[in-house]
C-alpha cells in the first residue's frame, strides 16, 4: 500500500468513461450514462469480493462511520466503545451522531481487548466500534460474541483493512455494519471514497437514503423520489469510483505483493530476540500493509524507530508520538475544542478524556512500530530494506 502506487492505463480507461459521457452523478441520467454506473459497479464487485449482501459507496471513511452509526440508531446519549489506537474519524462520527466515545484499552493485537471491552460497558453501552488496524483483525469473533451477549450494536472500521480475512471471512462483515476507506493512502483508493457493508437489508436501506439526503432511489427521476428521513449529502462521484473500480480489481494483487514483501522482512527480524510481533489471531488473513512489532521498552522503541529513518527505511511510524492514531496526543478531543457548540447533552456525559488512563495501551503503543509495506518495492530495494533493518537490529 497505498494503492495509488500501482496507478495505470486500467484507473485512466475507468475515468475515460465518466468523462466520454459527462456523467459525473452517481443517479439518475440512464440514457446518457451508456452503460457506465461505476460506483453501482463498485458496490457490486465489492459485496462480491467479501461475501455480504450490500455495500453502499459513499465519499469517505469518515461518512461511512456516520451513516453506519446513522443506519443502526446510535444518537444523543449513547455510548459507543472504541479502542484508542485508531484514527480521529472514529470519535468524531461517534460525537457528530451526539453520542460519547468510551475507550477501552487494546492488547497485543493493536486492536479493542475483548476483556477491556466488557469491563468498559455500562447501563448506556448501546455499540461498539471495532477497528481493524494496520492491515490485520481484532479479535473480532470475540468481540463478537460478548455483542451478542450483551445486546450492542457491533461496527467494525475496517478502514486499514480492506481484503483481510478471519478464517477466511472478510473482516467487515461480521458485525452489523463494516465500514471501508478509500482515501488517497488506503490499500485501494478512489482519490477520496469509503463504504457501509452489511447483511441487513433494512440498514443498507437506511444507509443509503440518509447518505443522500433522505433520498429513497426508487425510481429514475429525482423530481419524484420521496424524502422517508432527514438525511445528508455523503454521495461519491462517478470520477471518484471509477478510480475505485479500477483499483479493486487489483486487490488481490495487491494482496500477494504485500504478502511476498512482508513475509521476508519478518523472517530476517524474527532472528532477533528482542522483536516481538504484533499478535495475529489468523497471521493468513493479515493483508500485509504494515509489519508491526514491538521492542522490549519505550526508550528502545523511540530510538529504533529514529535508527531505522537514518538507516533508510523510511516509513516507519511511531505511534505514541503521532497526534493523528493515538488518544495521547488528541489535545483537541482532550480539551473538547469544537468550531461549534456539541449537543448539549455531551458536556453531561462525555468523560474528561484529559484525565482518561490507559496504561495497559500506553505500554503496548510507547514499544510499538509499524513498517509500511510498500508494493512499488523491487527485489532489490527489498534487499536492501532488509539489509538497513538488519544493521539497525544488530545495533540494538
Ligand atoms: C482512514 C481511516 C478512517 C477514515 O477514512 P477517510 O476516508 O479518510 O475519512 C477511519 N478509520 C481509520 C482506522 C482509518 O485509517
Amino acid at each position: 500500500m497505498p494503492g495509488f502506487e500501482i496507478f495505470g492505463e486500467e484507473e485512466r480507461r475507468q475515468i475515460q468513461d465518466v468523462l466520454d459521457t459527462g456523467v459525473l452523478f452517481r443517479y439518475g441520467f440512464d440514457a446518457a450514462r451508456q452503460g457506465h454506473w461505476k460506483a453501482r459497479t463498485f458496490e457490486q464487485e465489492l459485496a462480491a469480493r467479501l461475501g455480504i449482501a450490500h455495500c453502499h459507496l459513499c465519499n469517505s471513511g469518515t461518512a461511512a462511520l456516520s451513516i453506519a452509526l446513522a443506519a443502526c440508531g446510535i444518537g444523543a446519549g449513547d455510548e459507543v466503545i472504541l479502542p484508542p489506537f485508531t484514527f480521529v474519524a472514529d470519535f468524531e462520527a461517534v460525537l457528530t451522531a451526539g453520542a460519547v466515545p468510551v475507550f477501552a484499552e487494546i492488547d497485543e493485537t493493536l486492536c479493542l481487548d475483548p476483556e477491556a471491552l466488557e469491563t468498559a460497558l455500562t447501563p448506556r453501552t448501546k455499540a461498539v466500534i471495532a477497528v481493524h488496524m494496520c492491515g490485520a483483525m481484532a479479535a473480532i469473533d470475540r468481540i463478537k460474541a460478548i455483542c451478542d451477549r450483551k445486546g450492542l450494536v457491533l461496527i467494525e472500521d475496517t478502514c486499514q483493512s480492506v481484503g483481510a480475512t478471519l478464517r477466511g471471512k472478510a473482516l467487515g462483515t461480521f458485525g452489523h455494519m463494516g465500514c471501508f476507506s478509500f482515501d488517497p493512502v488506503k490499500t485501494i483508493t478512489c482519490g477520496e471514497g469509503g463504504a457501509v457493508v452489511t447483511d441487513d437489508a433494512e440498514r443498507y436501506a437506511t444507509a443509503h437514503a440518509y447518505a443522500d439526503h433522505g433520498h429513497d432511489h426508487i425510481g429514475n427521476d429525482r423530481g419524484a423520489e420521496d424524502h422517508p428521513m432527514i438525511g445528508y449529502n455523503y454521495r461519491i462521484s462517478e470520477l471518484n469510483a471509477a478510480v475505485g473500480v479500477a483499483q479493486l480489481r487489483k486487490l488481490d494483487a495487491i494482496l500477494a505483493t504485500q504478502r511476498n514483501h512482508k513475509q521476508a522482512l519478518k523472517a530476517a527480524m524474527a532472528e532477533y530476540g528482542q522483536i516481538q510481533f504484533r499478535h495475529l489471531p489468523d497471521p493468513d488473513g493479515d493483508s500485509a500493509t504494515f509489519l508491526s512489532f514491538m521492542l522490549p521498552d519505550e526508550a528502545t522503541a523511540r530510538r529504533t524507530a529514529q535508527a531505522l529513518g537514518a538507516a533508510g527505511a523510511d516509513g516507519c511510524f511511531y505511534w505514541y508520538d503521532n497526534n493523528w492514531h493515538y488518544l495521547r496526543q488528541w489535545h483537541h478531543l482532550k480539551q473538547m475544542q469544537t468550531a461549534a457548540k456539541l449537543p448539549a447533552q455531551l458536556y453531561d456525559y462525555c468523560p474528561n478524556y484529559s484525565r482518561i488512563s490507559l496504561p495497559r495501551s500506553d505500554a503496548i503503543m510507547g514499544r510499538t512500530i509499524s513498517m509500511q509495506i510498500k508494493l512499488a518495492w523491487s527485489a532489490e530495494q527489498l534487499q536492501t530494506r532488509i539489509a538497513a533493518v538488519r544493521q539497525v537490529l544488530d545495533a540494538l
